[in-house]
């Protein structure tokens, strides 16, 4: 009797060993097939990191908290193999990722002068209004007119951000980057950086190589007012303080909030044509606003085309084209998705051209799957843009 109670409690005990090692294992096989799809499929919404705030998913968040940390990403490619953000206001996922996205965590700034100049460092990840005002605070003038300009320092020599009648390419002496084909630091001064319009070397031969760490500034301590834009030529002598606040109020008034609306600023660039298409185009159009650059080229409004194309206030679901400033797309309640912005991009492309002749290009990049898309291909081609639009099951 007592041996039949014991072979009991022993045949209990063992299966419940067994049913512990079973439940182990199913634990361990769960463990490693989460651990599989988690990096196969992105499951990490994107959607707070860049302004436009379209739902999207990538595989990784990470950070890079010193120039050591950037050694991770030797002989990788930004934009491919990782995506490289400052706050995302000039970015827009247009489909989930399947890579990384990093986002640098460099801060610090400081000043000094001499008897002409201030020169002035400030680290990649310091927020770029947050720098203007602390210039202004410092009695350092010549920024004011970039005021509220979202994003980063390290973000605003890439495409050279600009606003009111300046360019941040005017006050810059030098960037650092981290080389990601070499792992050393390299310092390109402000000719080497070959700024253009919304455009420079980290747009071009370096846009996949290079991590900026540092801007440098040379602001001349000789202050110079421009206040030719709007009402701000409406202020008699201004000080760099009332430049400053007037474009805060002309922005806040202008731009949707990305905070509250999903955004990139302007979503075209301003295209520029030669003499010979300028004087064409004024003669078929009169009223099209062209702007003198260098070279006997001039620069178009391109929301003055898109206007005059019918498309302000250009709906596709919870994508449109601003009411007030057709260069500006939004994302109606946050709550819109890649597929319908990238068919809203190509109806206001191909209905510009239809009337105008004139092919636009994005300012804002685009992400998709395998990291940055080409929208610029030209007529007759298929863009990637196209193909996006064409993908089953994209959101
Ligand atoms: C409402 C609104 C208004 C705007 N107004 C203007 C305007 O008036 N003028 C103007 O010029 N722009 C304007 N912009 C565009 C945007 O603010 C600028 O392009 C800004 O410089 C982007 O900064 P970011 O840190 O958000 O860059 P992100 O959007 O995060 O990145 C932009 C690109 O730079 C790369 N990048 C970012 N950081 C680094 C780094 N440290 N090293 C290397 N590559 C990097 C990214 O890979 C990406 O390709 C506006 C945007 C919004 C939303």
């Amino acid at each position: 009797m007592l041996a039949g109670v014991e072979h009991a409690f022993r045949t209990v005990i063992v299966n419940l060993l067994c049913l512990q090692c079973v439940i182990f294992l199913v634990t361990d096989i769960l463990r490693i097939i989460s651990h599989l799809i988690l990096s196969v499929i992105p499951v990490i919404s994107v959607q707070s990191f860049h302004t436009f705030q379209l739902q999207a998913n990538a595989k990784r968040i990470s950070s890079i908290d010193s120039i050591e940390d950037c050694r991770r990403y030797i002989g990788r490619k930004n934009g491919k193999d990782f995506i490289l953000l400052g706050e995302g206001s000039n970015c827009v996922f247009v489909e989930d990722y399947y890579g990384e996205i990093v986002i640098p965590k460099l801060f610090g700034k400081s000043i000094e002068e001499d008897n002409s100049n201030f020169f002035v460092d400030a680290s990649a990840s310091e927020n770029w209004h947050e720098f203007v005002i602390w210039l202004l605070a410092n009695k350092v003038y010549g920024l004011e007119n970039l005021a509220l300009i979202p994003g980063t320092v390290g973000a605003s020599p890439i495409q050279n951000i600009g606003a009111y009648g300046i360019e941040v390419c005017q006050f810059i002496s030098s960037v650092d980057y981290f080389d990601l084909t070499c792992g050393e630091i390299k310092t390109l001064d402000a000719q080497a950086c070959n700024f253009g319009y919304r455009d420079s070397v980290f747009k071009g031969e370096l846009k996949a190589t290079a991590i900026i760490t540092k801007v440098r500034f040379t602001i001349p301590k000789q202050w110079t007012a421009v206040a030719t834009y709007g009402s701000l030529a409406d202020i008699d002598n201004p000080t760099a303080e009332q430049i400053f606040t007037e474009v805060v109020k002309i922005r806040q008034s202008k731009l949707p909030d990305p905070e509250l609306t999903g955004n990139a600023g302007s979503f075209f660039k301003n295209p520029i044509v030669d003499k010979q298409t300028a004087d064409t185009l004024a003669n078929k159009f009169p009223g099209m606003p062209l702007y003198k650059v260098n070279d006997g080229e001039s620069k178009i409004a391109a929301g003055w085309l898109i206007d005059q194309a019918g498309l302000k206030g250009k709906t596709i679901n919870d994508i449109a084209v601003h009411q007030n400033q057709a260069l500006v797309l939004i994302n109606t309640n946050n709550n819109g998705c890649g597929k319908d912005l990238v068919a809203l991009v190509d109806e206001v492309c191909n209905t510009v051209f239809a009337k105008f002749g004139i092919e636009l290009s994005t300012e804002v990049r685009c992400f998709g799957h395998e990291g940055e898309l080409n929208l610029l291909a030209k007529k007759g081609e298929e863009s990637e843009l196209t193909a996006v639009k064409n993908a089953k099951g994209t959101r």
